[in-house]
């Protein structure tokens, strides 16, 4: 197949007039910026990858709440009443949805959190029709589990990940796994993705085991008896556990404490910001610039419909772009992209470039503009129709 688009943003950069030769197996023979177009060729306007969601729970739906609740525990209650109510038919059609959802809106790569098997079911079948690049990371829960409890729970997880999509798992936080946990699902040597340093309560939590985390376990009876505070930050915690790595996605870093900066720099975890979620519950901008400073990567997620009003990422571009607008056309798109996919791990995800898979947004028709313009349109709810192609196919 033989394309040649007016503009190309390959994940990292934009070029003009490029010819883009597809091999049979939907792989990137070449690109060509600069060419004219070739006779038989299918003339587009714009060519991006497509979009890498590096955070998303398929199975959590709105909550029956009139208002975001002002504290993170009450939504946390509110989420695990959901989910207590909800049937299984129900989740399952909410999971379908949301993919459905991330489809239409252009994702192509993304991380899914499992808790009950059907995220990672409604993905399984989706790939059959239509392929998505999945990493699937089973979450593990328990603040009371013993070693030989958390590594048959970590073992039955991962055996439960249908074949064809990535496997990880999901130590839930640090106020929700034990250290036993943290360290059987570590053992395990699959990528991790963590809810971490998300709250000042849990910065509490951890460093002096006081606050509503600690009240919440005692009413739940998982506090143990032996239990003692870290008595550092959340992110130090999951250091000296031997959490972090470039393999470990760390979701929210919302509260930064004094050090955490430089245990991201030397081990390389990737940081996933969640512009939605830090908008409903009304947080403030988190630490992106001095991350970008110290070379910490960083990608985006939409996370749950709990906790968001759309699974869009480029809602999450936009809503990011008014947390920081001085951040530059390409930077801001490479987020969504490239970035995303090396969060992740997955090769080429996010990227257009010789070699790579042709998981691409096409748009027939895209307005002349500037760079400066195109990422406007993009981010402005007036995006053109486009065609999502997944390994050299469209999809959409
Ligand atoms: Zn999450």
């Amino acid at each position: 197949m033989l394309f040649w688009a007016s503009r190309l943003f390959n994940g990292f950069e934009w070029s003009r007039e490029v010819r883009i030769e597809l091999e049979e197996d939907g792989r990137i023979r070449s690109l060509s910026p600069g060419s004219p177009p070739p006779r038989d060729s299918q003339r587009v306007g714009l060519v991006l990858p497509s979009l890498v969601n590096a955070h998303v729970h398929l199975e959590l739906g709105p909550l029956p709440l009139r208002a975001p609740p002002q504290d993170f525990l009450t939504w946390i209650g509110a989420v695990l009443g959901s989910r207590a109510t909800a049937s299984r038919e129900q989740i399952r059609a909410q999971a379908e949805a949301g993919l459905r959802a991330l489809r239409a809106s252009g994702t192509g790569t993304l991380s899914e959190v499992d808790s009950m098997g059907l995220g990672m079911e409604a993905l399984a079948k989706a790939g059959r029709e239509q392929p998505f690049e999945v990493r699937c990371d089973a979450e593990v829960l328990g603040f009371s589990l013993e070693a030989d409890q958390a590594r048959a729970l970590c073992e039955e997880r991962l055996a439960s990940i249908p074949e064809g999509l990535g496997a990880g798992l999901s130590p839930h936080a640090p106020y929700s796994v034990s250290s036993a946990l943290f360290r059987e699902a570590a053992s395990m040597a699959v990528p991790l993705s963590i809810h971490v340093s998300e709250t000042p309560e849990e910065v509490e939590f951890c460093r002096k085991g006081t606050g509503p985390f600690r009240d919440l376990l005692i009413s739940l009876g998982k506090l143990p008896q032996a239990f003692g505070a870290p008595g550092c930050s959340p992110l130090a915690h999951l250091h000296e556990l031997g959490l972090l790595g470039p393999r470990t996605l760390l979701v929210h870093m919302q509260e930064i404490c004094p050090g955490d900066l430089e245990i991201l720099e030397e081990t390389g975890s990737p940081v996933v910001l969640c512009p939605g979620t830090i908008s409903y519950f009304g947080r403030s901008a988190p630490a992106y610039e001095a991350f970008r400073e110290r070379g910490i990567l960083c990608a985006l997620g939409t996370d749950s419909m709990a906790s968001n009003e759309e699974l869009d990422m480029f809602r999450e571009l936009a809503g990011f772009r008014r947390m920081f607008p001085g951040v530059g056309a390409a930077e801001l798109l490479r987020l969504g992209t490239s970035a995303g996919g090396q969060a992740l791990g997955i090769p080429g995800a996010g990227c257009l470039r010789e070699g790579d898979s042709f998981d691409a947004l096409v748009f027939s028709d895209f307005p002349q503009s500037s760079v400066a313009e195109t990422t406007d349109i993009l981010l402005s709810r007036r995006i053109p129709p486009f065609i999502l192609y997944a390994r050299g196919r469209s999809v959409l």
